[in-house]
Protein backbone atom coordinates (compact mmCIF):
# COMPACT_ATOMS: atom_id res chain seq x y z
CA UNK A 1 0.00 0.00 0.00
CA UNK A 2 1.00 3.59 -0.89
CA UNK A 3 2.05 5.89 1.65
CA UNK A 4 1.17 9.68 1.65
CA UNK A 5 2.93 12.69 2.34
CA UNK A 6 0.49 15.80 2.15
CA UNK A 7 2.07 19.52 1.93
CA UNK A 8 0.31 22.59 2.60
CA UNK A 9 1.11 25.78 2.42
CA UNK A 10 1.08 29.04 4.98
CA UNK A 11 1.30 32.60 5.45
CA UNK A 12 1.59 33.57 1.36
CA UNK A 13 1.54 31.71 -1.61
CA UNK A 14 4.77 31.69 -3.76
CA UNK A 15 6.45 30.83 -1.23
CA UNK A 16 8.31 27.66 -3.27
CA UNK A 17 5.63 25.35 -2.25
CA UNK A 18 5.58 23.17 -5.29
CA UNK A 19 9.27 23.37 -5.82
CA UNK A 20 9.84 22.03 -2.19
CA UNK A 21 7.16 19.41 -3.03
CA UNK A 22 9.21 18.51 -6.08
CA UNK A 23 12.53 18.54 -4.21
CA UNK A 24 11.24 15.77 -1.70
CA UNK A 25 9.94 13.97 -4.36
CA UNK A 26 14.10 14.37 -5.80
CA UNK A 27 15.38 13.15 -2.30
CA UNK A 28 13.50 10.21 -1.95
CA UNK A 29 13.85 9.01 -5.47
CA UNK A 30 17.69 9.40 -4.67
CA UNK A 31 16.42 6.38 -2.27
CA UNK A 32 14.95 4.65 -5.16
CA UNK A 33 11.73 5.15 -3.62
CA UNK A 34 9.30 4.93 -6.27
CA UNK A 35 7.33 8.59 -6.10
CA UNK A 36 4.31 10.10 -7.43
CA UNK A 37 2.50 13.60 -7.46
CA UNK A 38 -0.69 14.85 -7.24
CA UNK A 39 -1.44 18.63 -7.16
CA UNK A 40 -4.91 19.87 -5.85
CA UNK A 41 -5.93 23.39 -7.30
CA UNK A 42 -9.19 24.62 -4.97
CA UNK A 43 -10.93 26.89 -7.61
CA UNK A 44 -13.65 25.85 -9.69
CA UNK A 45 -12.20 25.36 -13.30
CA UNK A 46 -12.20 21.54 -14.22
CA UNK A 47 -8.91 22.74 -15.12
CA UNK A 48 -6.55 25.82 -16.17
CA UNK A 49 -6.96 25.56 -20.02
CA UNK A 50 -9.80 27.27 -20.34
CA UNK A 51 -8.16 30.43 -17.70
CA UNK A 52 -6.21 33.32 -19.27
CA UNK A 53 -2.51 33.35 -18.79
CA UNK A 54 -3.01 36.93 -16.49
CA UNK A 55 -4.30 34.56 -14.27
CA UNK A 56 -2.54 31.18 -14.50
CA UNK A 57 0.87 31.95 -15.94
CA UNK A 58 1.44 28.65 -18.18
CA UNK A 59 -0.45 25.56 -18.79
CA UNK A 60 1.73 22.70 -18.63
CA UNK A 61 0.60 19.62 -21.00
CA UNK A 62 1.06 15.79 -19.72
CA UNK A 63 1.35 13.17 -22.15
CA UNK A 64 -2.23 12.07 -21.82
CA UNK A 65 -3.08 15.58 -22.56
CA UNK A 66 -4.37 16.96 -19.60
CA UNK A 67 -3.72 20.91 -19.06
CA UNK A 68 -2.78 21.39 -15.66
CA UNK A 69 -0.82 23.51 -13.56
CA UNK A 70 3.08 24.27 -13.88
CA UNK A 71 3.60 22.64 -10.75
CA UNK A 72 3.60 19.42 -12.53
CA UNK A 73 6.21 20.67 -14.91
CA UNK A 74 8.51 21.40 -12.10
CA UNK A 75 7.32 18.03 -10.69
CA UNK A 76 8.28 16.27 -13.94
CA UNK A 77 11.43 17.95 -14.46
CA UNK A 78 12.48 17.52 -10.50
CA UNK A 79 11.97 13.69 -10.52
CA UNK A 80 11.87 12.90 -13.73
CA UNK A 81 8.38 11.19 -14.11
CA UNK A 82 6.24 11.79 -16.84
CA UNK A 83 2.82 12.59 -15.14
CA UNK A 84 -0.64 12.11 -16.35
CA UNK A 85 -4.26 13.36 -15.76
CA UNK A 86 -5.08 11.90 -12.18
CA UNK A 87 -2.12 14.23 -11.29
CA UNK A 88 -4.28 17.24 -11.32
CA UNK A 89 -7.24 17.89 -8.93
CA UNK A 90 -9.36 20.91 -9.21
CA UNK A 91 -12.34 21.57 -6.90
CA UNK A 92 -14.04 22.04 -10.94
CA UNK A 93 -13.25 18.40 -11.30
CA UNK A 94 -14.37 17.04 -7.90
CA UNK A 95 -17.97 18.69 -7.74
CA UNK A 96 -18.61 18.28 -11.00
CA UNK A 97 -18.24 14.52 -10.62
CA UNK A 98 -20.30 14.58 -7.56
CA UNK A 99 -22.93 16.38 -9.24
CA UNK A 100 -23.31 13.86 -12.16
CA UNK A 101 -22.98 10.91 -9.63
CA UNK A 102 -26.36 13.17 -7.94
CA UNK A 103 -28.45 13.52 -11.30
CA UNK A 104 -27.26 9.59 -12.14
CA UNK A 105 -29.11 8.95 -8.68
CA UNK A 106 -26.09 7.04 -7.12
CA UNK A 107 -26.58 8.40 -3.84
CA UNK A 108 -30.56 6.59 -3.74
CA UNK A 109 -32.00 9.93 -2.45
CA UNK A 110 -29.52 11.31 0.39
CA UNK A 111 -28.82 14.93 0.76
CA UNK A 112 -25.67 15.56 -1.07
CA UNK A 113 -23.20 17.44 1.01
CA UNK A 114 -19.27 18.27 1.06
CA UNK A 115 -18.82 16.09 4.12
CA UNK A 116 -19.39 12.64 3.06
CA UNK A 117 -19.60 13.14 -0.39
CA UNK A 118 -17.20 16.00 -1.54
CA UNK A 119 -14.39 14.53 0.86
CA UNK A 120 -14.89 10.80 -0.32
CA UNK A 121 -14.79 12.06 -4.55
CA UNK A 122 -11.36 13.73 -3.54
CA UNK A 123 -10.35 10.83 -1.57
CA UNK A 124 -11.07 8.52 -4.25
CA UNK A 125 -8.79 10.61 -5.86
CA UNK A 126 -5.91 9.93 -4.15
CA UNK A 127 -6.65 6.26 -3.99
CA UNK A 128 -6.51 6.01 -7.77
CA UNK A 129 -3.27 8.01 -8.44
CA UNK A 130 -1.50 5.68 -5.54
CA UNK A 131 -2.69 2.53 -7.37
CA UNK A 132 -2.42 3.63 -10.68
CA UNK A 133 1.29 4.77 -9.81
CA UNK A 134 2.34 1.76 -7.82
CA UNK A 135 4.08 4.70 -5.57
CA UNK A 136 5.29 3.82 -2.73
CA UNK A 137 4.83 7.22 -1.91
CA UNK A 138 2.12 9.51 -3.08
CA UNK A 139 3.13 13.25 -2.49
CA UNK A 140 0.02 15.29 -2.89
CA UNK A 141 0.33 18.76 -2.94
CA UNK A 142 -2.67 21.40 -1.52
CA UNK A 143 -2.60 24.69 -3.48
CA UNK A 144 -3.47 28.35 -2.00
CA UNK A 145 -2.67 28.72 1.93
CA UNK A 146 -4.30 27.16 5.00
CA UNK A 147 -7.50 29.35 5.43
CA UNK A 148 -8.82 29.85 2.29
CA UNK A 149 -12.55 29.27 1.66
CA UNK A 150 -11.83 27.42 -1.52
CA UNK A 151 -9.36 25.28 0.40
CA UNK A 152 -11.69 23.64 3.14
CA UNK A 153 -13.12 20.56 1.85
CA UNK A 154 -9.05 19.56 0.52
CA UNK A 155 -7.63 20.07 4.05
CA UNK A 156 -10.66 18.01 5.43
CA UNK A 157 -10.17 15.27 2.93
CA UNK A 158 -6.37 15.06 3.95
CA UNK A 159 -7.10 15.11 7.77
CA UNK A 160 -9.38 12.14 7.08
CA UNK A 161 -6.78 10.10 5.51
CA UNK A 162 -4.97 9.71 8.79
CA UNK A 163 -7.61 7.47 9.78
CA UNK A 164 -8.38 5.75 6.79
CA UNK A 165 -5.01 4.31 5.96
CA UNK A 166 -3.50 4.98 9.52
CA UNK A 167 -1.16 7.41 10.90
CA UNK A 168 1.83 5.69 10.37
CA UNK A 169 1.28 5.60 6.43
CA UNK A 170 0.40 9.68 6.64
CA UNK A 171 2.79 12.65 7.14
CA UNK A 172 1.60 16.26 7.02
CA UNK A 173 4.22 19.31 6.07
CA UNK A 174 3.39 22.54 6.31
CA UNK A 175 5.56 25.27 3.95
CA UNK A 176 5.29 28.66 5.33
CA UNK A 177 7.15 31.98 5.32
CA UNK A 178 9.05 33.54 7.85
CA UNK A 179 9.15 37.47 7.38
CA UNK A 180 11.97 40.12 8.25
CA UNK A 181 11.50 42.67 9.39
CA UNK A 182 13.74 45.81 8.94
CA UNK A 183 13.44 48.22 11.65
CA UNK A 184 13.96 45.52 14.15
CA UNK A 185 16.54 43.00 12.11
CA UNK A 186 14.48 39.75 13.14
CA UNK A 187 12.82 37.22 11.67
CA UNK A 188 9.13 36.85 12.51
CA UNK A 189 7.54 33.29 13.50
CA UNK A 190 4.24 35.17 14.76
CA UNK A 191 2.53 34.30 11.24
CA UNK A 192 3.79 30.61 10.73
CA UNK A 193 2.29 30.38 14.76
CA UNK A 194 -0.99 31.46 13.40
CA UNK A 195 -1.32 29.16 10.42
CA UNK A 196 -0.02 26.28 12.25
CA UNK A 197 -3.12 26.83 14.56
CA UNK A 198 -5.36 27.55 11.86
CA UNK A 199 -4.19 23.66 10.81
CA UNK A 200 -4.89 22.13 14.07
CA UNK A 201 -8.32 23.99 14.44
CA UNK A 202 -9.26 21.62 11.61
CA UNK A 203 -7.71 18.80 13.04
CA UNK A 204 -4.22 18.43 11.81
CA UNK A 205 -1.24 18.85 13.26
CA UNK A 206 2.20 19.25 11.08
CA UNK A 207 4.79 16.58 11.49
CA UNK A 208 7.48 18.61 9.54
CA UNK A 209 7.17 22.49 9.34
CA UNK A 210 9.72 23.91 6.06
CA UNK A 211 10.94 27.26 6.63
CA UNK A 212 10.90 29.52 3.69
CA UNK A 213 13.05 32.69 4.74
CA UNK A 214 15.07 35.73 2.44
CA UNK A 215 17.06 35.67 5.38
CA UNK A 216 19.01 32.69 7.75
CA UNK A 217 17.28 30.88 10.51
CA UNK A 218 18.64 31.01 13.66
CA UNK A 219 18.91 28.23 16.28
CA UNK A 220 16.39 30.20 18.76
CA UNK A 221 13.87 30.67 15.77
CA UNK A 222 13.77 27.15 15.35
CA UNK A 223 13.59 26.67 19.16
CA UNK A 224 10.23 28.88 19.35
CA UNK A 225 9.00 26.89 16.23
CA UNK A 226 9.19 23.53 17.63
CA UNK A 227 7.85 25.04 21.08
CA UNK A 228 5.11 27.09 20.18
CA UNK A 229 3.82 24.66 17.25
CA UNK A 230 4.75 21.28 18.94
CA UNK A 231 7.06 19.92 16.36
CA UNK A 232 10.19 18.36 17.09
CA UNK A 233 13.35 20.31 17.02
CA UNK A 234 14.97 18.60 13.66
CA UNK A 235 11.70 18.85 11.93
CA UNK A 236 11.86 23.00 12.23
CA UNK A 237 13.26 22.69 8.32
CA UNK A 238 15.37 26.03 7.33
CA UNK A 239 14.76 26.66 3.48
CA UNK A 240 16.84 30.00 2.74
CA UNK A 241 16.46 31.57 -0.63
CA UNK A 242 19.21 29.98 -2.58
CA UNK A 243 20.48 31.31 -6.48
CA UNK A 244 18.82 28.48 -7.78
CA UNK A 245 15.82 26.01 -7.74
CA UNK A 246 17.66 23.04 -8.82
CA UNK A 247 20.00 23.71 -5.08
CA UNK A 248 16.32 23.00 -2.84
CA UNK A 249 16.81 19.50 -2.78
CA UNK A 250 20.37 19.57 -1.65
CA UNK A 251 19.15 22.17 0.84
CA UNK A 252 16.63 19.65 2.14
CA UNK A 253 19.00 16.59 2.26
CA UNK A 254 21.47 18.34 4.14
CA UNK A 255 19.08 19.63 7.05
CA UNK A 256 18.13 15.77 7.34
CA UNK A 257 14.71 16.20 5.45
CA UNK A 258 14.97 12.92 3.63
CA UNK A 259 16.14 10.62 6.49
CA UNK A 260 12.90 12.23 8.98
CA UNK A 261 10.83 11.26 6.13
CA UNK A 262 12.27 7.97 5.73
CA UNK A 263 12.11 7.80 10.01
CA UNK A 264 8.33 8.90 9.97
CA UNK A 265 7.15 6.65 7.39
CA UNK A 266 8.87 3.55 8.40
CA UNK A 267 10.48 3.32 4.78
CA UNK A 268 13.07 1.06 4.34
CA UNK A 269 16.51 3.25 4.92
CA UNK A 270 18.41 3.36 1.47
CA UNK A 271 21.58 4.66 0.51
CA UNK A 272 20.82 7.63 -0.99
CA UNK A 273 22.99 9.43 -4.13
CA UNK A 274 22.82 12.80 -5.24
CA UNK A 275 25.83 13.07 -6.87
CA UNK A 276 24.78 14.21 -10.35
CA UNK A 277 22.10 16.54 -8.94
CA UNK A 278 25.26 17.98 -7.22
CA UNK A 279 27.09 17.79 -10.44
CA UNK A 280 24.17 19.83 -11.76
CA UNK A 281 24.41 22.53 -9.40
CA UNK A 282 27.82 23.01 -9.47
CA UNK A 283 27.52 23.35 -13.36
CA UNK A 284 24.90 25.85 -12.78
CA UNK A 285 26.56 28.01 -10.35
CA UNK A 286 29.95 27.79 -12.35
CA UNK A 287 30.35 31.42 -14.59
CA UNK A 288 29.35 30.67 -18.15
CA UNK A 289 29.53 32.38 -21.53
CA UNK A 290 26.01 33.94 -22.34
CA UNK A 291 24.31 32.95 -25.61
CA UNK A 292 21.85 36.05 -26.24
CA UNK A 293 18.32 34.57 -27.27
CA UNK A 294 15.25 36.76 -27.90
CA UNK A 295 12.28 35.40 -26.62
CA UNK A 296 9.43 36.60 -28.76
CA UNK A 297 5.61 36.20 -27.31
CA UNK A 298 2.88 38.03 -25.99
CA UNK A 299 2.95 37.96 -22.74
CA UNK A 300 6.12 38.12 -22.00
CA UNK A 301 5.77 40.74 -18.99
CA UNK A 302 4.59 37.41 -17.33
CA UNK A 303 7.91 35.00 -16.96
CA UNK A 304 5.69 32.49 -15.57
CA UNK A 305 3.83 31.97 -18.75
CA UNK A 306 7.23 30.56 -20.54
CA UNK A 307 8.23 28.76 -17.16
CA UNK A 308 9.04 25.35 -19.16
CA UNK A 309 10.85 27.45 -22.41
CA UNK A 310 12.84 29.10 -19.83
CA UNK A 311 13.74 26.30 -18.51
CA UNK A 312 14.49 23.80 -21.57
CA UNK A 313 16.66 26.67 -22.87
CA UNK A 314 18.73 26.78 -19.38
CA UNK A 315 18.92 22.55 -19.91
CA UNK A 316 20.27 23.50 -23.43
CA UNK A 317 22.64 26.14 -22.54
CA UNK A 318 23.92 24.00 -19.46
CA UNK A 319 24.71 20.31 -21.92
CA UNK A 320 26.60 23.41 -23.85
CA UNK A 321 28.56 24.70 -21.09
CA UNK A 322 27.14 27.72 -21.54
CA UNK A 323 24.08 30.22 -20.18
CA UNK A 324 21.49 31.99 -21.29
CA UNK A 325 20.94 35.97 -21.79
CA UNK A 326 17.55 35.97 -22.00
CA UNK A 327 15.68 39.43 -24.07
CA UNK A 328 11.87 39.30 -23.52
CA UNK A 329 10.31 40.40 -26.87
CA UNK A 330 6.73 41.23 -26.67
CA UNK A 331 5.27 40.72 -29.85
CA UNK A 332 4.33 44.52 -30.52
CA UNK A 333 7.73 45.61 -30.05
CA UNK A 334 8.44 43.98 -33.52
CA UNK A 335 5.20 45.09 -35.54
CA UNK A 336 6.73 49.13 -35.27
CA UNK A 337 9.50 48.24 -37.12
CA UNK A 338 11.84 45.79 -38.62
CA UNK A 339 12.91 44.20 -35.28
CA UNK A 340 16.77 45.06 -35.58
CA UNK A 341 16.42 47.67 -32.61
CA UNK A 342 15.78 44.56 -30.49
CA UNK A 343 16.96 41.84 -32.14
CA UNK A 344 20.54 43.03 -33.04
CA UNK A 345 22.68 40.84 -30.86
CA UNK A 346 19.96 38.10 -30.71
CA UNK A 347 22.25 34.59 -31.66
CA UNK A 348 19.04 32.53 -31.69
CA UNK A 349 15.35 33.51 -31.96
CA UNK A 350 12.72 31.91 -30.28
CA UNK A 351 8.87 32.11 -31.41
CA UNK A 352 6.57 30.60 -28.56
CA UNK A 353 3.01 29.32 -28.91
CA UNK A 354 0.19 31.13 -28.16
CA UNK A 355 -3.47 29.87 -27.52
CA UNK A 356 -6.34 32.43 -28.03
CA UNK A 357 -3.79 35.31 -28.92
CA UNK A 358 -4.47 38.38 -30.41
CA UNK A 359 -1.83 39.14 -32.80
CA UNK A 360 0.91 37.74 -34.99
CA UNK A 361 1.89 39.94 -37.15
CA UNK A 362 5.02 40.90 -34.53
CA UNK A 363 5.99 37.30 -34.37
CA UNK A 364 5.94 36.81 -38.72
CA UNK A 365 8.67 40.17 -38.74
CA UNK A 366 10.51 38.12 -36.47
CA UNK A 367 10.47 35.39 -38.72
CA UNK A 368 11.48 37.50 -41.68
CA UNK A 369 14.08 38.45 -39.44
CA UNK A 370 15.85 35.29 -39.01
CA UNK A 371 15.71 34.22 -42.81
CA UNK A 372 16.68 37.43 -43.43
CA UNK A 373 19.69 37.43 -41.54
CA UNK A 374 20.33 33.87 -41.18
CA UNK A 375 20.01 33.82 -37.27
CA UNK A 376 19.13 30.24 -35.27
CA UNK A 377 15.21 30.22 -35.44
CA UNK A 378 12.94 27.92 -33.34
CA UNK A 379 8.86 28.18 -33.24
CA UNK A 380 7.16 26.26 -31.26
CA UNK A 381 3.62 26.03 -32.69
CA UNK A 382 2.22 29.25 -32.60
CA UNK A 383 6.24 30.10 -33.69
CA UNK A 384 5.30 27.40 -36.25
CA UNK A 385 2.50 29.24 -37.62
CA UNK A 386 4.40 32.58 -38.11
CA UNK A 387 7.71 30.27 -39.96
CA UNK A 388 4.87 29.45 -42.29
CA UNK A 389 3.25 32.35 -42.90
CA UNK A 390 6.29 34.34 -43.37
CA UNK A 391 7.38 32.11 -45.74
CA UNK A 392 4.40 31.93 -47.66
CA UNK A 393 4.18 35.72 -47.95
CA UNK A 394 7.97 35.59 -49.14
CA UNK A 395 7.38 32.90 -51.43
CA UNK A 396 3.82 34.40 -53.32
CA UNK A 397 4.83 37.58 -52.66
CA UNK A 398 2.10 38.53 -50.91
CA UNK A 399 1.32 40.40 -47.36
CA UNK A 400 -1.74 37.73 -47.67
CA UNK A 401 -0.83 34.70 -46.72
CA UNK A 402 -2.26 34.59 -43.00
CA UNK A 403 -3.71 31.65 -40.55
CA UNK A 404 -7.60 31.64 -40.58
CA UNK A 405 -7.52 32.41 -36.83
CA UNK A 406 -6.12 35.45 -37.46
CA UNK A 407 -8.17 36.26 -40.89
CA UNK A 408 -10.37 33.92 -41.87
CA UNK A 409 -11.52 35.30 -45.37
CA UNK A 410 -7.98 35.34 -46.31
CA UNK A 411 -7.17 33.71 -49.68
CA UNK A 412 -4.14 32.34 -48.79
CA UNK A 413 -5.03 30.13 -45.33
CA UNK A 414 -1.44 28.62 -45.28
CA UNK A 415 -2.60 27.62 -41.30
CA UNK A 416 -6.08 26.49 -41.27
CA UNK A 417 -8.27 24.32 -39.32
CA UNK A 418 -8.86 20.51 -40.67
CA UNK A 419 -12.08 19.92 -42.17
CA UNK A 420 -12.90 17.60 -39.34
CA UNK A 421 -12.55 20.34 -37.09
CA UNK A 422 -14.84 22.57 -38.63
CA UNK A 423 -17.29 20.57 -38.22
CA UNK A 424 -16.86 19.98 -34.90
CA UNK A 425 -15.86 23.81 -34.24
CA UNK A 426 -19.59 24.50 -32.50
CA UNK A 427 -19.35 21.10 -30.30
CA UNK A 428 -16.14 22.50 -29.10
CA UNK A 429 -13.59 19.44 -27.80
CA UNK A 430 -11.24 20.64 -31.33
CA UNK A 431 -7.85 20.91 -30.04
CA UNK A 432 -5.21 18.58 -29.96
CA UNK A 433 -3.90 17.43 -26.82
CA UNK A 434 -1.32 15.35 -25.14
CA UNK A 435 1.21 12.97 -27.03
CA UNK A 436 1.26 12.22 -30.91
CA UNK A 437 3.59 10.46 -32.95
CA UNK A 438 5.93 12.12 -35.40
CA UNK A 439 7.73 10.46 -38.25
CA UNK A 440 11.31 12.23 -38.70
CA UNK A 441 12.41 12.77 -42.22
CA UNK A 442 15.98 11.04 -43.34
CA UNK A 443 18.69 14.10 -43.97
CA UNK A 444 16.74 16.93 -41.97
CA UNK A 445 18.13 18.78 -39.06
CA UNK A 446 15.46 17.49 -37.05
CA UNK A 447 16.19 14.23 -37.74
CA UNK A 448 19.42 14.53 -36.98
CA UNK A 449 18.79 16.25 -33.90
CA UNK A 450 16.54 13.31 -32.39
CA UNK A 451 18.98 10.73 -33.83
CA UNK A 452 15.78 8.38 -33.92
CA UNK A 453 12.98 8.08 -36.55
CA UNK A 454 9.78 8.01 -34.75
CA UNK A 455 8.99 10.37 -31.70
CA UNK A 456 6.45 11.78 -29.61
CA UNK A 457 5.17 15.01 -28.74
CA UNK A 458 2.96 16.64 -26.70
CA UNK A 459 0.74 19.13 -28.21
CA UNK A 460 -2.06 21.81 -27.52
CA UNK A 461 -3.30 23.66 -30.40
CA UNK A 462 -6.35 23.79 -32.97
CA UNK A 463 -5.00 24.94 -36.20
CA UNK A 464 -2.33 22.90 -38.60
CA UNK A 465 -0.53 23.30 -41.39
CA UNK A 466 -2.84 23.84 -44.68
CA UNK A 467 -1.71 21.08 -47.08
CA UNK A 468 -2.85 22.60 -50.01
CA UNK A 469 0.13 25.40 -49.97
CA UNK A 470 2.39 21.94 -49.14
CA UNK A 471 4.23 21.28 -52.85
CA UNK A 472 4.44 25.21 -53.54
CA UNK A 473 6.01 26.09 -50.57
CA UNK A 474 8.07 22.98 -50.59
CA UNK A 475 9.67 23.55 -54.01
CA UNK A 476 10.75 27.10 -52.55
CA UNK A 477 12.83 25.62 -49.55
CA UNK A 478 10.72 24.17 -47.27
CA UNK A 479 11.36 21.23 -45.79
CA UNK A 480 8.69 19.11 -43.88
CA UNK A 481 10.55 17.05 -41.68
CA UNK A 482 8.47 15.58 -39.50
CA UNK A 483 4.99 14.24 -40.70
CA UNK A 484 2.24 12.32 -38.55
CA UNK A 485 2.43 8.67 -39.57
CA UNK A 486 -0.08 8.67 -42.48
CA UNK A 487 1.90 11.85 -43.70
CA UNK A 488 -1.11 14.25 -43.20
CA UNK A 489 -0.27 16.53 -40.70
CA UNK A 490 3.11 18.69 -41.22
CA UNK A 491 4.52 18.76 -37.48
CA UNK A 492 8.23 20.02 -37.77
CA UNK A 493 9.01 22.04 -40.72
CA UNK A 494 12.68 23.70 -41.45
CA UNK A 495 14.24 25.82 -44.33
CA UNK A 496 17.20 24.20 -46.62
CA UNK A 497 18.72 27.46 -47.47
CA UNK A 498 19.40 28.68 -43.71
CA UNK A 499 21.77 27.02 -41.10
CA UNK A 500 18.65 26.44 -38.66
CA UNK A 501 15.65 27.34 -38.89
CA UNK A 502 13.00 25.47 -37.09
CA UNK A 503 9.75 24.73 -36.12
CA UNK A 504 7.75 22.59 -34.45
CA UNK A 505 3.60 22.35 -34.33
CA UNK A 506 4.13 20.65 -30.54
CA UNK A 507 5.69 21.77 -27.42
CA UNK A 508 9.08 20.20 -26.78
CA UNK A 509 9.68 22.32 -23.86
CA UNK A 510 7.07 20.18 -22.02
CA UNK A 511 9.52 17.63 -22.25
CA UNK A 512 13.07 18.80 -21.66
CA UNK A 513 14.65 18.02 -18.32
CA UNK A 514 17.90 18.76 -16.47
CA UNK A 515 21.03 17.25 -17.94
CA UNK A 516 18.76 15.86 -20.62
CA UNK A 517 18.03 18.56 -22.76
CA UNK A 518 15.45 18.48 -25.39
CA UNK A 519 17.25 17.47 -28.68
CA UNK A 520 15.50 20.47 -30.92
CA UNK A 521 16.34 22.93 -27.96
CA UNK A 522 19.65 21.58 -27.55
CA UNK A 523 20.27 21.73 -31.35
CA UNK A 524 18.90 25.15 -31.42
CA UNK A 525 21.46 26.48 -28.93
CA UNK A 526 24.39 24.54 -30.14
CA UNK A 527 24.23 26.97 -33.37
CA UNK A 528 23.13 30.21 -32.07
CA UNK A 529 26.17 29.73 -29.19
CA UNK A 530 28.52 30.39 -32.10
CA UNK A 531 26.66 32.95 -33.96
CA UNK A 532 28.78 36.02 -33.70
CA UNK A 533 26.15 39.14 -33.44
CA UNK A 534 27.02 43.05 -32.60
CA UNK A 535 28.47 43.20 -28.82
CA UNK A 536 29.27 40.16 -29.19
CA UNK A 537 32.68 40.11 -30.97
CA UNK A 538 36.10 39.94 -29.29
CA UNK A 539 37.10 43.44 -29.14
CA UNK A 540 40.24 44.56 -31.07
CA UNK A 541 43.68 45.48 -29.05
CA UNK A 542 44.09 49.34 -28.94
CA UNK A 543 46.77 50.21 -31.19
CA UNK A 544 49.43 52.25 -29.57
N1 LIG B 1 -3.35 29.50 -31.43
C1 LIG B 1 -2.77 28.42 -32.18
C2 LIG B 1 -3.72 27.23 -32.30
O1 LIG B 1 -4.72 27.17 -31.66
C3 LIG B 1 -1.45 27.99 -31.57
C4 LIG B 1 -1.59 27.33 -30.23
C5 LIG B 1 -0.29 27.23 -29.47
O2 LIG B 1 0.68 27.91 -29.77
N2 LIG B 1 -0.29 26.40 -28.47
O3 LIG B 1 -3.47 26.35 -33.08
Amino acid sequence: MSKYIFVTGGVVSSVGKGITVASIGTILKSRQIAVSVQKLDPYLNVDPGTMSPYQHGEVFVTQDGAETDLDLGNYERFIDVNLTAESSVTSGQIYSAVITKERQGDFLGGTIQVVPHVTTEIKERFKQLAQKSKAEVVIIEVGGTVGDIEGQPFLEAIRQMRNDVGRDNVLYVHVTLLPYLNSTQEVKTKPTQHSVNELRRIGIQPDIIVCRSDYPISEEIRDKISLFCDVERQAVIPLPTVSTIYEVPLVLEEEGLGQLIVGKLGLNPRQTDLSQWQELVNLIKTPREPVNIALVGEYVELKDVYFSVREALHHAALYHGRDIELTWVPEEALEADGGDSVLRSAQGIIVTGGLGVKRIEGMIKAATYARENNIPYLGLCLGMHAMVIEFARHVLGSAEPNSTEFDASTRYPVIDLLPEQKDKENKGGTMRLGNYPCQLVDGSHAASAYGQSLVHERHRHRYEFNNQFRAQLEKAGMVYSGLSPDGRLVELCELANHPWMMSCQFHPEFGSRPGRPHPLFRDFIGIAKNVLREGAQPPLPLSP
